[in-house]
């Protein structure tokens, strides 16, 4: 795999590639990698002769100050697992390559970015748009992938990507879980064990909320039932609990408004933020 730190020299290597009529294919990640973003890899690579991916822990998506510092930094073994996988080259820049100067670019997507992630974490999408534009007008991949961890992440880069006319495809990914259900995120080796063990109840809150609306609960009964659930350990702080429309994020009141709802949950177990979600098929 090759490693590049700076712009020029990976875009020298991307033009060999496509002057060979390569297609590209993008994985970004900001880091500490587990197999969920593996996975992405793998995805990209079987649909792609060339695989870039690139670990940047963006701080304009942060919000809070406390978070950027303690978010997990594990390039070593990160390299070692991208090349493990098969990875062709790995984009890895200092955050001045990224920011040459402070930016004073703002996104605004509007319903999409009020609701969930948008509401509770101010400025993050606009953080995350900024720098997959930087990212896609570097690598311009041919696709690019996503995790359906991040689902409303993914629609707004969906977007983003239809309203600047960015000439690539993008790709969800399913959420790759741990045995008890967890999905697999960079944050959950900062649980302690017992936190670890309890972090398994956002999974299981969804699974069991999937059925109870299958079976014709009414959203408002289903989520008093996750918050109560959630709430019974003082360690566990439920953030939201919504069912959404998963295309356009509107919030819905009746499961019946929309042909594909979406579940989704943020909690803080101890201090640690974590996300899920879950389609409801019906
Ligand atoms: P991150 O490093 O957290 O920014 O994530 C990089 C990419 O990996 C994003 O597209 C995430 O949605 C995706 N991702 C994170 N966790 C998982 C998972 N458990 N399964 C599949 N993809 C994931």
């Amino acid at each position: 795999m090759q490693i590049f730190k700076e712009i020029a020299p990976l875009k020298a290597f991307l033009v060999e590639k496509r002057r060979l009529g390569q297609t590209v294919g993008f994985v970004p990640t900001m880091g500490a990698l587990h197999e969920g973003h593996l996975s992405l890899i793998q995805a990209s690579k079987k649909d792609n002769p060339v695989t870039v991916s690139s670990i940047f822990v963006n701080p304009a998506q942060f919000n809070n100050p406390a978070d950027l510092e303690k978010y997990p930094r594990t390039p070593d073994t990160d390299i070692a697992m991208m090349e493990k996988v098969g990875c062709d080259a790995l984009f890895f820049p200092d955050t001045g390559v990224m920011y040459e100067t402070e930016s004073t670019v703002r996104f605004d997507f509007g319903n999409l970015e009020q609701v969930m992630e948008g509401k509770f974490r101010p400025g993050h999408f606009s953080g995350v748009a900024l720098v997959v534009s930087k990212l896609f007008h570097i690598v311009e991949p041919d696709y690019a992938y996503f995790g359906q961890k991040d689902w409303q992440q993914f629609a707004i880069i969906r977007q983003l990507v239809r309203e600047l006319k960015f000439n690539v495809q993008l790709k969800s990914v399913p959420t790759l879980r741990e045995s008890d259900g967890l999905a697999m995120s960079s944050r959950n080796m900062r649980l302690t064990p017992t936190q670890r063990k309890k972090a398994a109840v956002l999974h299981h809150a969804l699974v069991h909320a999937s059925g109870m609306l299958k079976n014709g609960s009414a959203i408002e009964e289903v989520k008093m039932h996750v918050q109560r659930t959630l709430e019974s350990d003082h360690e566990i702080k439920l953030e939201y609990f919504e069912v959404a429309n998963s295309e356009n994020l509107k919030l819905l009141n009746r499961v019946e408004e929309s042909v594909s709802p979406i579940l989704c949950i943020a909690a803080f177990v101890g201090d640690v933020r974590l996300i899920d979600n879950m389609f409801l098929s019906r």
